[in-house]
């Protein structure tokens, strides 16, 4: 092994992979030979598969010791397996970039990632160009989680899913996020540390389906929102205020019915009572959801910086 070269890992999470992974392993390979300088790992996260991932793993680890495997006891989803995969690669890499099994991303641009990486960026996204290879229904769903991520308040990186290069130091600070419900995409940009981006198209998927469903990718977004934002709680407080609102212009409708002794029996006090019940109850969840949120945000206990440089 040479010491001067930087090690780079590719950590890739698999769950029922095994058609496409052959594949995958000859042109990750590939994309390691073709730089020179780096010293190249490829670490695979069987995600509880249960199909012959595992075993083709083992199988292409015998055949080339650069390709290393881990095993999760169960399937724990896509983003825990990134993190044990980032975990378990940390100690020996000086550089990881994660990627998808199908290599729907191009592979070929972790050569660019790497030149960016060099030049000082601890975190590099690779950004979709075009989408015009997923189907008409995944482009429009995913366009409209990133709208919707951004109106949240989330600071996400439009277009990047979790096709990224990043540093050790990266790396380390990432694994001090210890919450449970995991939106890498939300984390990362968070971090702090200097990032670029690389753009390409992305392809359509090798081999196998997409072990992402419909009702997967709404989960995945709600996490997304819930763990980052509290513009929902803040919504409801907002409810509140203006069912509050709409109770005093009915009451100041009221007077003028009175005024015009046009008045209808038990509609004022019916109408009145609802808006300001309905009022007072959504400001109370509103109010309550504030210190719950609060609770939340400390119960992840992130770190509350990261340092970049020092000179001590
Ligand atoms: N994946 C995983 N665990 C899961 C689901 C998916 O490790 O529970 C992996 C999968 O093997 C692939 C990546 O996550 O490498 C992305 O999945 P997929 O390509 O099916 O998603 P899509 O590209 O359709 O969004
Ligand atoms: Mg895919």
């Amino acid at each position: 092994m040479d010491k001067d070269k930087p090690i780079l890992a590719i950590v890739v999470p698999c769950y029922n992979e095994a058609e496409v992974l052959r594949q995958t392993t000859e042109r990750l390979l590939a994309v390691l030979g073709d730089m020179e300088d780096v010293e190249g790992r490829i670490l695979y996260v069987n995600d509880g598969s249960e199909d012959a991932t595992w075993d083709l793993i083992g199988r292409l680890h015998a055949e080339d010791k650069r390709i290393l495997g881990i095993s999760l006891a169960a399937n724990s989803g896509h983003q825990s397996a990134l993190m044990a995969g980032l975990a378990t690669a940390m100690p020996f890499s000086d550089f990881i970039v994660t990627i998808d099994a199908d290599l729907q991303d191009d592979e070929t641009v972790i050569k660019d990632m790497m030149q960016l990486a060099m030049k000082g960026n601890d975190i590099v996204y690779g950004v979709r160009s075009s989408r015009a290879s997923d189907t008409w229904f995944k482009r429009t769903t995913a366009q409209m989680f990133y709208r919707l991520m951004a109106w949240m308040g989330v600071k996400t990186v439009y277009n990047h899913a979790d096709f990224r290069l990043m540093s050790r130091r990266a790396v380390q600070a990432l694994l001090c996020y210890e919450e449970r419900n995991l939106f890498l995409r939300g984390i990362v940009p968070m971090l702090g540390y200097r990032s670029s981006q690389v753009e390409y198209a992305r392809k359509k998927r090798r081999a196998g389906e997409s072990k992402y469903p419909l009702g997967k990718m709404v989960g995945f977004a709600f996490d997304g929102i819930t763990s980052f934002s509290m513009k929902l709680v803040h919504m409801v407080l907002w409810m509140g205020i203006v069912f509050l609102l709409t109770a005093l212009g009915i009451a100041l409708w009221v007077f003028v019915c009175i005024a015009q002794q046009k008045t209808i029996t038990g509609w004022a006090s019916l109408m009145l009572s609802v808006w300001l019940c309905s009022g007072c109850v959504l400001i109370g969840i509103g109010i309550v959801g504030e210190y719950v949120g609060k609770i939340y945000m400390e119960v992840k206990h992130r770190p509350r910086y990261n340092i970049k440089d020092e000179r001590l």
